[in-house]
Formats: C-alpha cells, structure tokens, sequence
C-alpha cells in the first residue's frame, strides 16, 4: 500500500522534486528529469538510464561518479516521453555522446528511439542500449524480446565506469552491450504493488503463494506456485539462473540479490545463504556480489536474482568505485567540477504564429470538441482501462490515456484561441499528448494525432475523403512506430477495420457522419473481439496466456475514443449526392 501522497497523479513529479532537494548536492532536476550537479572537467560520454518512475533507487538515484550521467524520469511504470529524453540529453551531453540505457519495453524503444533522431540531427552522436535480462519473459532463442529487470542496475553499472574512465562512445555501447548479453536475471513475488490512490493491488497471491517470473511494473508472475523455504527458493532461482548460462562464461560472477521493494533485508540474507554456497559449489568466485534494495517495483513484495558473467574486460568496470545518492562502491573521487550542469537550452516551446484559412479555423473548433467529447469518456473509463491493462499488462492504460487526452485538450484550445487552423491544433495536441503521457500508447497516440494533423492540413475543412485519408496516416504512423500487426492483440487491431470500413464507405459515397459510425461499430466489435487473442507485442506479451479472455486496453480505448470523435469530426459538408 502506498500511504503516503498528495494528488496520486502527482506523485511521481513530487518524488523527483523530493529527491533532487535531498541531494542537491549531487543531483540536480531538470525537465524530463535529474542530471549530475556538476559537469565534467573533460568532454565525457553521458550514460543515460531511463525508464518509468516506481523503481527507486533505479534511476534518478544511480545517477553520479562512476554510474549515470543523468536519468530521464517517467511517471510511475510509464515510459518517459520522448521530449523528456531530449531535455535530460541536451542537459547531460558535454560533447562526447550520449547513450540511452534502459530495459527492453516498447515504450521506450519509440520514446528514447525518437529523442535519438532528433538529437541525431542536430549533431549530436547518439546510441541506445536495450537491456534484456528477465529469462522468463521469452525463450533463448527470442532473448532480443526479454524484458529489462534487476539487470538493469549491473549494465549501467558497467556502463558509467566505462565512461567514467574515459570510454569513446563506441567502447560504452559495446561493452555495455557484452554485460548485457552476460547477464541472467529472474524474479519471483510474494505480492502484488499498488499505485499510489489505489485501493487494490495490481495482483494479488493466495496466502502462502509465490509468483514465479515476475516483472517490474506489477506484472505477476508467469506462474503461482507454493511458497517454498528460503533455501528451496534459492536453489530454484540458481537452477534457472545458471540453466542459462552464456556460451563462453568465466568462472567470476558479478551476482545481485535484489529485493523488490518491500522485502526486508534481513530476508535477502537469508535467502543469500541458499544462494551463494550453490554458486561457489558450481566453481564460481562471486564478485563483490550486492544484496539490497536496488531496482524496485513500487511497494511489492518479492526477489530477484542476477548474474553477470564477467571476463578481464568487465570485470573491472563492476568493481570500480561509484558514488550516487543511493549506492556508493569504493572511494570515487568526485571528478574535477567546472559549473553546475546547464539548464538544456532550446527547449521552451518557441512564441508560434499560425496560418489558417478561416474555413480551417472554424474545423479546429470542431476537433476541439471531438477531444473533448474524447476526454469525457476516458475519464469515466480511467479505472477499467487501468484494470484491462493489469491482467497482463502494468495497470497504467487508463492514467496514461487520461494524462495525455488531458494535455492534448489543453494544447488544442490553446491553439485554437491563438487562430490555429485545423492541422496545427492536432498538431499540438498530439505533441503534448506525447510528452505528457510516456508509455506505449502515449507516443503512438501523439505521433497518430500528429500526422492526422499534417494530412488535414490548414487549409480547408476536411470532406469524407479528405477524412479518410487523415485517419489512414493516423494508423499508418502507429504501424510505422509500433510495428504491430492486425493479431498482436494491440490497438492495431481495432485501428485498422475502422480505417478499412470508413475508407470503403467514403469511397462508395456514404456521407463521412454514416461511414465514421459504421467504421467505429466495427473498431469496437474488433477490440472486444481481441479477448481471444494471445498479445504479440507489447508489455502484456510475456504474459500472454493470462490474457487470453481479456481484450487488450488500448484496442478498447481507442474504439471508445473514435467512437465519439465522429459526430464532432464528420460536422462537414456532404459531397453533392452523398448518401446518408
Ligand atoms: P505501456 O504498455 O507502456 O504500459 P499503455 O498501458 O498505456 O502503455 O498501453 C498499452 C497498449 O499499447 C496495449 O494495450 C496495446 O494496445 C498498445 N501497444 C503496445 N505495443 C504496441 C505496438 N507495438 N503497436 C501498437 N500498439 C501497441
Ligand atoms: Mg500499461
């Protein structure tokens, strides 16, 4: 239970806020995040972690001497937007590069993947390292699909002592990537988290039950089986651990007992006595091995094991002194300070002048109103998206979509009132929808408003056709970004017989009001029929035989959100003779 907090929705904003006053010393805030109080001497690459808020001390707390550079923050469990990266970069890079570091979800794939390019064309070189250590949420032969746990905490490690020392960008990446590639990690949990102003956990364990398999985000585990003893729970998560050993692994470990959040750490050492005697009997030295608190899943209840095979190589680089707010190594002389980081410049949104024909400005009106109409019933679906999404997922569909239709309604009255035309103000929404939201369906659903923008254009009030083809870059951008195919169980699946059914009508003549509800009968009928799909994409995949009864969130919401944008968006002239 989280008991402790103001506005729920604030509670991530509010936990940064807290944390860089704390240690002002070593950290300072910055939009999007933190960054390191002082700059470097000399240019260094910055090692950016990043990731959702609710796993603290990873990310914002790793950031110092010999780890992170800076820590892009998003809300809790939701991956931070694309903007915030760009602004915690531009904050960190002190001209050698930047590399993004973060687990393997598809939120930040497209999040920290969009910063990339754009801090790419502006010159700035730029890698990203996905991390990939959870071995139960995909198979050895599809390891590029696991998911980023407690394996997190050793590649950054790895990662800011390379840099630390003066790595080229090149040299971070690829170590970065080997101590990635050399690392295992599987959890199990005793019970489920919860959200702050939540009354109920995102899943909960019979007494005396334990979830083997578990994510980050609240996802349970793959499966439940009974509690075991401490050292029978040690054996199982060595035997699973080291069932995976790397081809070409050394006889040194570096090895992490993490507890998830509210596990006590005297039980950590217990468990590590059913732990590390079953490693040095398989010939394995043990690395300046880490028993504590170190990537967390809000307040849930549970352990994680990590081994990291090390060579002469990384071996080094986990063992080099590190100093952050919340975990020291060694004795890491703090490097030689110039100035206090720079708040990142270029970022505040530049005065915006805009060109519109009338006709246009009288349309924005309109789709004004359809993300009004759109806000409404994502409010009163807020608490049963959320709960679509825990089945599988992390329980964040609902906040998330509220967060953003939030901000892109503010975004599009604001520029509705400066004389925007229609193009420009979806434009904005969508950008700010984007940035406000994080998470998968945060940047899809702002690069879809966005390019639904830039097809309608300023110019003239849309018809059916003009329509149709607005909705088609919409779904166009999101298979572009997300590369989700019609069967995935995404939101793909409800997209794209509503961009096929308008499409056909318009073709045929009906008037764009008629076709856009014909369109979202189907899109609605596609997403409940996604209940019987087994999720391919995503963050519910790992989990997909849960799911399997329950449609997918974002299907569902975006029937119910294009379900009432038409009578606002179809307010248009009918083509001579169009049928009703
Ligand atoms: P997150 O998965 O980051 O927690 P949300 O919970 O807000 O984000 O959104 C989850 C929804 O995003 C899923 O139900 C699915 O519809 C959609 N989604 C996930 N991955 C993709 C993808 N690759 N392409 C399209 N939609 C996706
Ligand atoms: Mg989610």
């Amino acid at each position: 239970m989280t008991r402790i907090f103001n506005d729920p929705s604030a509670f991530a904003e509010e936990a940064l806020a807290g944390f860089c006053d704390v240690h002002a010393g070593l950290v300072r805030q910055v939009p999007g995040g933190a960054v390191r109080r002082h700059r470097p001497a000399r240019p260094k690459v910055a090692v950016l972690a990043g990731g959702g808020s609710g796993h603290y001390p990873a990310f914002a707390g790793l950031v110092g001497a010999g780890m992170a550079d800076g820590a892009v923050v998003g809300n809790i469990f939701t991956s931070p937007s694309a903007q915030q990266a760009y602004s915690v970069a531009k904050a960190a890079e002190t001209g050698a590069g930047v590399v993004f570091a973060y687990g393997n979800y598809a939120g930040d794939v497209m999040n920290f993947g969009l910063a990339s390019e754009r801090l790419g064309a502006e010159g700035i070189a730029v890698e990203n390292v996905l991390i990939t250590d959870d071995i139960a949420s995909a198979p050895p032969s599809e390891s590029a699909k696991r998911r980023g746990i407690a394996g997190d905490f050793t590649v950054f490690k790895i990662m800011g002592a390379a840099a630390e020392a003066g790595g080229s960008l090149a040299d971070v990446v690829r170590l970065g990537r080997k101590a990635n590639d050399r690392t295992r990690s599987i959890g199990s949990a005793f019970s489920g988290c919860t959200f702050p102003g939540a009354a109920t956990p995102l899943f909960t364990l019979a007494d005396k039950m334990m979830g083997l398999g578990l994510g980050i985000h609240g996802e349970p585990g793959l499966f439940d089986t009974e509690l075991p003893s401490a050292s029978e729970l040690g054996q199982e998560l060595v035997v699973r651990v080291l069932a995976e050993t790397p081809p070409d692994a050394g006889r040194r470990i570096a090895v992490l007992l993490n507890g998830l959040g509210s596990t006590k750490q005297e039980e950590l050492f217990v468990l590590w006595l059913g732990i590390a005697p079953l490693l040095r009997a398989a010939g394995y030295t043990l690395v300046m091995p880490e028993v504590g608190e170190l990537v967390t899943s809000l307040d849930m209840a549970g352990v994680s094991l990590t081994v990291t095979w090390l060579d002469d190589e990384l071996e080094p680089l986990w063992t080099a002194a590190a100093e952050t707010p919340a975990y020291r190594r060694g004795n890491a002389a703090l490097p030689a300070a110039v100035a206090d980081a720079p708040v990142p410049a270029g970022t505040a949104a530049a005065p915006v002048t805009f060109a519109a024909s009338e006709a246009s400005r009288d349309y924005a009106r309109h789709c004004v109103a359809a993300l009004a109409a759109a806000r409404q019933v994502l409010h009163d679906a807020e608490e049963s998206l959320g709960n679509l999404d825990a089945v599988a997922g992390d329980g964040d569909h609902g906040r998330g979509m509220v967060r953003g239709i939030d901000a892109a309604c503010a975004a599009a009255a604001g520029a509705a009132s400066r004389g925007a035309g229609a193009g420009d103000v979806l434009r904005a929404a969508g950008d700010d929808w984007a940035d406000t939201a994080g998470g998968t369906s945060g940047v899809l659903w702002g690069a879809g408003l966005r390019a639904f923008g830039d097809s309608l254009g300023n110019d003239h009030e849309p018809d059916a056709a003009t329509l149709a083809a607005a909705v088609a870059s919409f779904a166009a951008r999101i298979a572009e970004l997300g590369k989700a195919d019609v069967g995935d169980k995404t939101m793909v699946d409800a997209l794209v017989p509503f961009v096929e059914t308008f499409n056909r009508l318009a073709g045929e003549g009906a008037g764009a009001e008629a076709g856009w509800a014909a369109a979202a009968r189907e899109a609605s009928a596609a997403a409940e029929a996604t209940a019987a799909l087994r999720p391919l994409k995503g963050r519910a995949r790992p989990l997909a035989e849960k799911s399997v009864g329950t449609p997918d969130p974002g299907a569902t919401s975006l029937a119910m959100v294009f379900a009432v944008l038409g009578p606002h968006l179809t307010a248009v002239r009918q083509p001579a003779g169009a049928r009703s």
